[in-house]
């Protein structure tokens, strides 16, 4: 009999195969009726007899040298057929034999369950499990690793995990549930692999949780408290979603490095300390959502991002009111995005300030006669063109940029001053200053008319709004 192909492996082949049974491939090791696999039941209880011996050889060496039980267990390159069906104990009836499957085995010779399993530092490396990996019954008592693993279906694992479980660049072809698990330890996932989603249900996280993404469809987090550290950090590849629903967070929560393409959910979220969003990339569902973001960026003085997650925030308000329920809201709501966009953009503000005062020296100039004294006409041709000349770069960079027409306040503005000094040559603006100035009636002896009166309240509008969104993009606390 020859010897297993793999590298470093002793074993004789199996069968007519050049590996052994650990590592041979197992694509005839069951038949396929309406796309249910079958298995030959002979070869797969031969395969776990196989493991079964190993970790009883372990288990009597232990007795004599009990070093054997800190060196990790390392299962590599093997490739697991279906896993034994397993028993339930039965108090009734002395069914410790029934027990005995997969990684336990019966001793005859001490009429015993051999569980040695348990106490075994286990690692997978590179190993494939072709059905559902069910671990539910075991209680690892030290570290459980698996890597670079492929899962064709489920992983199960038990209940408690009371050791430090990592999942290292694993390959998930159906999704990876963690369900009603209790983690006691550190629990590391780093990128999952495969066109799956990491589903986390009603789990409880007791120590840090480090969550590393690289390509996933959705990771959805429900009903779970964290107690310690929550790191999910993404490498800027794209994912589909991103859900967070009833859920705690006792500590730090980061999340980095992460860019999606559905709208991000956060719904019952309670966060007790610090969270930390740096480098996100995502539309948000609702503005419980926005709100949490924003108030991680304000917490950190992040002040631009905080803004851009204040004006999401409006931007889902602004889909909750209705014209019709909430008229006044609506009415005051769509004044402050109109002007100023909520504050954030000054340069909005300072647009309908222009605008108005420069409508209204050229209404004056033009049916009011009103008279100024103005500079020599060239030169104030020259300074209206420069400012269009100024303008069209502008305009030409916002066209190609396909911007909204909110954003080409700073070219409208440059135009609207072009023009107006062109037409009416009031180099000094001395009509729109005039117009601005909000006090202007109080102490000039001139009659102010209702129309005037209106106007200026406007004016002083626009000035506030101008002035509190200076203030809200250069705020430090
Ligand atoms: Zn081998």
């Amino acid at each position: 009999m020859s010897s297993c192909s793999l590298h470093d492996c002793t074993l004789e082949v199996f069968e007519n195969k050049d590996k052994c049974i650990l590592h041979c491939e197992k694509d005839d090791w069951y038949d396929i009726h309406d796309n249910v696999k079958i298995w030959n039941n002979k070869k797969v209880n031969d395969f776990w007899q196989f493991i079964q011996d190993d970790l009883s050889t372990i288990k009597d060496i232990s007795l004599e040298d009990s070093y054997v039980l800190s060196e990790r267990q390392i299962y590599s390159f093997v490739i697991f057929p279906k896993f034994q069906k397993e028993y339930l104990y039965n108090h009734y009836e002395d069914n410790r034999m029934d027990l005995a499957t997969n990684f336990y085995s019966f001793e005859y010779h001490v009429n015993d369950l051999n569980t040695v399993f348990n106490e075994l530092n286990i690692m997978f490396y590179q190993c494939t499990f072709l059905e559902v990996a069910d671990f539910k019954k075991y209680a690892f008592k030290k570290k459980l690793n698996f890597m670079l693993c492929k899962f064709y279906d489920e992983l199960k694992l038990p209940n408690h995990i009371t050791e430090p479980l990592t999942i290292d660049k694993c390959f998930f072809a159906r999704n990876l549930f963690l369900k009603g698990i209790n983690f006691s330890k550190k629990t590391v996932i780093l990128s999952p692999r495969g066109e799956s989603s990491l589903i986390i249900d009603n789990c409880n996280f007791e120590d840090d949780f480090l969550l590393r993404l690289e390509k996933l469809n959705l990771l959805a987090i429900s009903n779970t408290s964290f107690k310690n550290n929550v790191w999910i950090l993404g490498n800027n590849s794209q994912f589909d979603a991103l859900d967070f629903h009833n859920s705690s967070f006792y500590n730090l929560l980061t999340l980095k490095n992460i860019k999606i393409q559905n709208p991000v959910t956060f719904t019952d979220i309670r966060l007790f300390n610090k969270t930390r969003f740096s480098n996100i990339d995502f539309p948000v569902q609702n503005r419980e959502t926005a709100r949490i973001i924003k108030d991680s960026f304000e917490q950190e003085n992040n002040i631009i991002d905080a803004n851009k997650f204040y004006a999401l925030e409006m931007r889902q308000y602004d889909k909750e009111i209705t014209w019709k329920d909430n008229f006044k809201e609506k009415l005051i709501f769509k004044l402050h995005d109109y002007s100023s966009q909520h504050s954030q953009n000054w340069l909005l503000a300072l647009f309908w300030i222009l605008i108005l005062s420069m409508g209204c020296g050229f209404i004056q100039n033009y049916f009011l006669d009103v008279k100024i004294e103005f500079m020599k006409p060239l030169i104030a041709n020259i300074f209206g063109y420069c400012f269009i000349s100024i303008s069209i770069p502008l305009l030409i960079d916002n066209i190609l940029e396909n911007q909204k027409l909110k954003k080409y306040t700073l070219s409208f503005v440059f135009l609207i001053i072009g023009f107006y000094i062109l037409s009416t040559k009031d180099l000094l603006l001395e009509l729109p200053a005039k117009a601005i100035n909000p006090f202007s009636f109080m102490y000039s002896d001139s009659h102010i008319n209702g129309l005037e009166l209106i106007f200026k309240v406007i004016i002083a509008y626009l000035i506030y709004q101008l002035i509190i969104s200076i203030r809200q993009n250069t705020r430090r606390k």
